[in-house]
Formats: structure tokens, C-alpha cells, sequence
């Protein structure tokens, strides 16, 4: 008898599972759209923390989106699609990001309908593209610029309305902006890098300042050195001050002993003349990227230099921007010219610590905001939130246009994407009807985390469409307002980044019709009881 027949071919490894069709579609949605759920009670003013523990106990109260869905750990490969628009929101605004989330659960709870009307995924994520690209000249249209100061002010409160920093965020954005306008740079990413945020515990949020110039979470190496250094002139080296070991195991036979005296002063004399070549230089204070050996640190205190040692490379540069120095590696280089300056040098107690200020720089391109609070969890949430800050004002001043929240813009939005779905025919029409409505999702969103009925404040939106230019929800009071005259700003890359990035993943995840796993990772397949 022949039953090759019946014989199953085997074209992959045994063990991998293979999903298809609509099955494979329905579950990477699920999990995608798990992921938005997870951080949709987040979203806005009134949003809810998480509380975090991670594999080692630490614990991480927060309300911001990234930080949350970084650290789930997450490791379905569909919902890990959804995390990397975190992600792109995060490097390119640094902001936005449970928005952009969420928007791509509703795109894709959206799409999941069309799908049951039997409606071809390629189609959906054609329309998906023509809304997503119509949603930018729209939102192009309707974005102002920014003509006055008081707008940066404004959308840095935004940022921070309802986070840990609320009740400060008019002394925080003040900071912020004075920040921003210090380091003058362009670029958002240089803006990020250029202002330093320190944290630490044990005072007020209002007591939070801003130095112009670096705060060093970092003590002087000796006890005996000067705490106070006016006019510094700061060297910056980053190779060690210390006589190097070898690098493999060499030994010194010394067969004499009054050799054993000669080869240590020799050892003493490199490193005398180490520090005098930066005493020669005109320094007053040397911060060093490697190690200074406890040698060194002595002649460096008898020379009455302040040091500190192992600095971060990007507080190196940071030092480079807001003293001028130059950062040198061979100190036979060093030279008067290389030394950058500082009004006041000083070691602090802050809280439990010792820090040094290197501050009253003149004309700093590159400063501290040192954030404070009463506990750790405070002060991380509230440095996550003037990270928003920083994002949002850097975003807004890169293409200076801004647009209102409160979700008064995806209200309008929605509205004219509606309009536009009108004048278009065929299966896209209902593709881009549906992007239009899961623009919804951030007003009811932003009602349901606030305790507000989201059917009536959007049938009140929708039923009075002229009635404010910018028509947005009062979280605090349930009522429409006119967001834009309530100064709830936000800049327009925020929601141009969240938009595309929204809809890029949410057609990627819905043109995939096959999911091929390998043995290990099976427990993502529907069969399985669980995905632990
Ligand atoms: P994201 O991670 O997306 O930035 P947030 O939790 O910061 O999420 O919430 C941002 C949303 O909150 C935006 O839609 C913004 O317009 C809205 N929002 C900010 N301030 C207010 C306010 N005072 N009233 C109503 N909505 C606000
Ligand atoms: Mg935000």
C-alpha cells in the first residue's frame, strides 16, 4: 500500500508554528491594542500612575508612556511593533508618546471592523496613508505661529499639567525656557543634550534651580582642597593622572635596595610633574575623565587645585560648553589658552551629598537644571516631566507653529477628515472614515480618565462646531472650552509625529497575514492557555 499521500511535508523545522490569515491578523491586533489599553488610562491631566516593580524590587511610580512600556519588557513581536512608535516619538519630540500609542490601538480597532466587513487589509492600509498624509496639510493650515514668548510658557505647562511637577510648573517652566534660551540651539536632540538635568532628594520641588553652568553629582577627590574657588580656570583632561600599570603582569626584580627608594621617587616625580604641568597651565581646578591616583590627588592638594574625577563623557562636554575649556588628552599639551573659566566653583551639601557647582559661567551654552523633591519617586517624575517640557518647547521653536490640546485638535481634525472622506469614492472612503473616528479615541480618552461621560462632551463638540475655533475638554470641569484661549498648547510636531507614526505601524501590523514562530517563541500562538 502507498500512503505517502497522507505524508505531511515538512518545509520548516519541527516544532515552529505557523499562524495565517484573518487568525493571524486578529491576534497581532490584539496584542498591539493590549499594549495601547495598558497605558490608555495614563493619557492627560488626569491620568493614573503605574506603579512599576522591576525584577530587583525597584519601584517606578510614573504617568509617562515610554517609561512604562519600556519597562514591561514586552516581548510579543506585534505589540513590540507598537512600542517602537514610542520610541520614534520619544528621539524625535519627546512627547506625545501615549498619544501615538493609543491613536495606533484605535487605528487598528478601527481597522479590525472594516476586516469583519470583509474589506482587503491592503485597501485599509491605503486609505490609512491618503488620511494620514491629508491629516498633515490640514493640520499645516490650522497651526499658528508662534508669535510671543508667553506661547513657550504655555506649552511647557502643558506638558507638565496634571504630572508629578504640577504644583510647580510655573517656577519649572520658567527654568526650562531661560534654559532654552541659553544654549541656543536648534536642534531639539543638541537642545536635550545641552541642558543637564540633575536630581536630587530633599527639598521642595519649588526649590529646583537653574545653574548657569554644570552641576556634578561628584565631590573633590580631597578633603583639603579649597570649597570655594572664585574666577576658576578649569582644565578638563580626559586620559588618567596616573602612572600607567602595565597592561600584562611584569615584574621588576630590584636586586639592590636602595633601588626599591630611587624606583618609587622616580614613580613620585612623574606624577609631581603631571600636576605641575597643570599647575603651570594657570588651573584652579582640574575635572578629569579617567581616575586621579591618591598621588596625585595629594600634590593637587597641596598645589590647592580642586579636582574631581571620573566624570561622564557627556559631562565632560557639557563642562567644554559652559566654561569654554578644551578637553585635553596629552598634558604636555595643555596650555593657558586651553582653560575655560567659571565666576564660582564650589562644593555643596545638597541633601545627604556633596556636589560641585561649577556656575556664573559667562555666557554658558550648556546648563543645570537641578531638580528637587522630597523623595526619589518624586524627583524622577518630576524630571520625566521637565524632559516633556524641554521636548515640547524644543519641538514647537524647531518649526515655530503650535496647535491647542485638549484634544481640540483631533476634534477638528477629525471633523475635516470626515469632510474629506465625502469627496472620495470606493472602499478607501470607509478607510479613511474610520481613521477619521479613531481620532475620537483621545477626546474620550482624555473625558473617561477624568470621570467624564466622553458620549456627552462629543456630542456637544459635534453639535456646536462654531462654536470656539479650538473646542476642547476642561478635564478639571467636564464644560467645552476653547483650548487655545485657555493657553492648553502643544506644539504641532507632536501631533504631525504621532499621526504618522500611528498609521505607519498600524498598516504594517495589518498587512501581515502570516506569523511563522520557531519552537521557543511559540507561546505567542492563540493555542496556547497563556503568553507567560
Ligand atoms: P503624552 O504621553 O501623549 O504626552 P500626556 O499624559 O502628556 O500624554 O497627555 C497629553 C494630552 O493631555 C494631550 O492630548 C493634551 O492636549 C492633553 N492636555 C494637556 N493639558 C490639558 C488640560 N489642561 N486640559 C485638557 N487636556 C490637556
Ligand atoms: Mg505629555
Amino acid at each position: 500500500m502507498t500512503k505517502d499521500n497522507n505524508q505531511p511535508l515538512y518545509i520548516m523545522p519541527e516544532g515552529t508554528q505557523r499562524n495565517t490569515g484573518r487568525s493571524a491578523q486578529r491576534m497581532n491586533i490584539l496584542a498591539a491594542r493590549l499594549v495601547a489599553e495598558t497605558v490608555r488610562t495614563t493619557l492627560g491631566p488626569k491620568g493614573m500612575d503605574k506603579m512599576l516593580v522591576d525584577s530587583l524590587g525597584d519601584v517606578i511610580v510614573t504617568n509617562d508612556g515610554v517609561t512604562i512600556l519600556r519597562e514591561m519588557e514586552i516581548d510579543h513581536p506585534s505589540a513590540k511593533m507598537i512600542i517602537e512608535i514610542e520610541k520614534t516619538q520619544e528621539d524625535e519630540v519627546g512627547d506625545g508618546t501615549t498619544t501615538a500609542v493609543v491613536l495606533a490601538g484605535e487605528l487598528l480597532k478601527q481597522a479590525e471592523e472594516l476586516l469583519d466587513k470583509n474589506i482587503h487589509p491592503t485597501i485599509i492600509a491605503k486609505g490609512y496613508r491618503m488620511a494620514a498624509e491629508k491629516s498633515k496639510s490640514i493640520l499645516s493650515i490650522i497651526a499658528k505661529k508662534i508669535d510671543n514668548d508667553s506661547i513657550l510658557k504655555k506649552i511647557s505647562e502643558t506638558a507638565m499639567t496634571g504630572k508629578g511637577a504640577e504644583d510647580s510648573k510655573e517656577h519649572l517652566s520658567e527654568l526650562i525656557i531661560t534654559a532654552i534660551k541659553k544654549v541656543k540651539d536648534e536642534d531639539s536632540q543638541s537642545i536635550k543634550e545641552n541642558i543637564k538635568i540633575e536630581k536630587k532628594t530633599g527639598a521642595s520641588i519649588d526649590d529646583s534651580e537653574l545653574i548657569q553652568g554644570i552641576v556634578l553629582d561628584k565631590e573633590k577627590v580631597h578633603s583639603g582642597m579649597p570649597p570655594k574657588i572664585k574666577n576658576a580656570k578649569i582644565a578638563l583632561i580626559d586620559s588618567a593622572i596616573e602612572i600607567k600599570s602595565p597592561e600584562t603582569d611584569t615584574k621588576i626584580s630590584i636586586t639592590d635596595p636602595e633601588k626599591i627608594q630611587s624606583f618609587l621617587d622616580m614613580e613620585e616625580t612623574m606624577i609631581k610633574n603631571m600636576v605641575e604641568k597643570i599647575k603651570k597651565s594657570g588651573a584652579t581646578a582640574v575635572f578629569c575623565q579617567k581616575g586621579i591616583e591618591d598621588l596625585a590627588q595629594h600634590f593637587f592638594y597641596k598645589a590647592g587645585i580642586y579636582a574631581c574625577r571620573r566624570l561622564k563623557k557627556s559631562d565632560m562636554a557639557r563642562l567644554s560648553k559652559a566654561t569654554g575649556a578644551k578637553i585635553i588628552t596629552d598634558l604636555n599639551e595643555l596650555s593657558k589658552e586651553d582653560l575655560g573659566s567659571a565666576g564660582l566653583l564650589e562644593e555643596v551639601k545638597v541633601g545627604e551629598d556633596f556636589m560641585t557647582y561649577i556656575k556664573d559661567c559667562e555666557n554658558p551654552t550648556s546648563v543645570t537644571i537641578l531638580i528637587r523633591g522630597a523623595t526619589n519617586h518624586v524627583t524622577d517624575e518630576v524630571a520625566r516631566a521637565v524632559e516633556d517640557a524641554i521636548g515640547d518647547v524644543s519641538a514647537a521653536l524647531s518649526n515655530n507653529k503650535v496647535v491647542a490640546g485638549a484634544a481640540a485638535t483631533e476634534m477638528r481634525l477629525s471633523k475635516e477628515l470626515h469632510d474629506y472622506s465625502q469627496k472620495l469614492s470606493g472602499r478607501e472612503q470607509l478607510a479613511v472614515q474610520a481613521f477619521a473616528s479613531a481620532l475620537e479615541i483621545i477626546p474620550k480618552t482624555l473625558a473617561e480618565n477624568a470621570g467624564i461621560d466622553p458620549i456627552d462632551v462629543l456630542t456637544e463638540i459635534k453639535s456646536n462646531p462654531d462654536k470656539f475655533e479650538w473646542p476642547g475638554i476642561d478635564v478639571f470641569t467636564g464644560k467645552i472650552i476653547d483650548a487655545w484661549k485657555e493657553g492648553i498648547i502643544e506644539p504641532l510636531k507632536i501631533k504631525t509625529q504621532a499621526l504618522s507614526s500611528a498609521a505607519e505601524v498600524a498598516t504594517l501590523i495589518l498587512r501581515i497575514d502570516d506569523v511563522i514562530l520557531s519552537d521557543k517563541k511559540s507561546s505567542f500562538m492563540p493555542e496556547s492557555p497563556d503568553s507567560e
